[in-house]
């Protein structure tokens, strides 16, 4: 089937469930459902404002969804949800977020309180550097102000017909440069925007990109409900580097996460579902028995012990079609 034919068939299948949610026949679809699902959710805001990143929810969208979770689905703790702890007549269900958002902690923990729902917290290391920002946001965020060619490294960079930064000489994207590059690198590129394109300077959009602080952490941490696990160092793509730098990358952000809150970390989201059975075998040595990846990759993973998949939600689509994703555990 051709891709435009696809394409209507989803939106009629989209369609059709919203039908049958609408109509009280969505039930169906719930009932005798076990099996697991780990959801990744990314920031939280007041207004659910996706001009800035498409993955952002309003709180009260979240508190909708939490809310409609723990009516239908079994919410558990990454912990539980690792040891079996599965419902047998319906969907078992763990929540965790990525990036290390301060509006986590400002939006989505009273959310989870409210209701007594455990989640899991995936945070770099950006903090340790002096950062506040991740620099995926950051070059999303600054990207639309540029208005001159940007200059990294002795190399020039134009906007392309998306409006993202590529080479001028080679095309190459400035953001795939990036995920394959050291912190050197990053800090070149960060330094390289001048002053009007800074979304450090825009202080109404902090909830867009500010980086939960140590103290930060450490509060969100002390919730009962909540996990932490590390999310790489710099937000790097482990399974695209070589594997000496994968190993820097996760120790790193596994002593940084352990001297802030405390407490062991054992837990490890790979940033952008990227790894290697190298990764997953280093990641393993230095003690993370939780490994999170989007899709698996390799045929071992399957039986992996330490490997689960994730499923990111959409917030484009309506929550009864999101629902009927979850429950399908795909999007094809
Ligand atoms: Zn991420």
């Amino acid at each position: 089937m051709n891709a435009r034919l696809l394409k209507i068939r989803q939106r009629l299948r989209w369609k059709y469930n919203d039908f049958l949610f609408q109509n009280g026949m969505g039930k169906h679809l719930l009932r005798n459902r076990p099996g697991g699902r780990i959801l990744v959710y990314h920031g939280i805001d007041q207004h659910g404002s996706r001009e800035f990143n498409t993955r952002f929810i309003s709180q009260q969208e979240f508190d909708q969804q939490v809310a409609w979770m723990k009516t239908h689905f079994h919410l558990v703790s990454l912990d539980a949800y690792y040891a079996g702890a599965f419902a047998k007549d319906r969907l078992t269900v763990a929540l965790t977020f990525d990036d290390g958002y301060a509006n986590n902690l400002k939006y989505a923990l009273p959310v989870l309180e409210k209701y007594e729902v455990p989640a899991a917290f995936f945070v770099t290391g950006i903090r340790h550097t002096g950062q506040n920002i991740l620099w995926p946001d950051f070059l999303d965020l600054a990207t639309p102000l540029l208005q001159r060619p940007l200059v990294v490294d002795g190399e020039t960079f134009v906007k392309d017909k998306r409006g993202e930064l590529v080479a001028r000489s080679s095309r190459k994207k400035l953001k795939h440069l990036a995920k394959e590059s050291d912190y050197l690198f990053i800090l070149k590129m960060l330094n390289a925007f001048p002053m009007e394109a800074d979304p450090r300077e825009k202080t109404e959009w902090e909830d867009y990109w500010r980086q939960m602080t140590a103290a930060e952490l450490r509060e969100l941490a002390a919730s009962p409900l909540v996990t932490m696990g590390s999310h790489s160092f710099l937000h790097t793509s482990l399974g695209e580097i070589p594997i000496d730098n994968a190993r820097e990358e996760m120790l790193a952000s596994k002593n940084y996460l352990e001297t802030v809150l405390s407490k062991s970390i054992t837990a490890l989201a790979f940033p952008d579902g990227s790894y290697t059975r190298e990764v997953v075998e280093t990641a393993r040595e230095m003690g993370f028995e939780q490994q999170l990846a989007v899709d698996f990759k390799y045929p071992e993973d399957q039986k992996d012990p330490a490997l689960r998949t994730r499923l990111g939600l959409h917030p484009f689509l309506s929550w009864n079609n999101q629902v009927a994703i979850i429950l399908k555990g795909s999007y094809y």
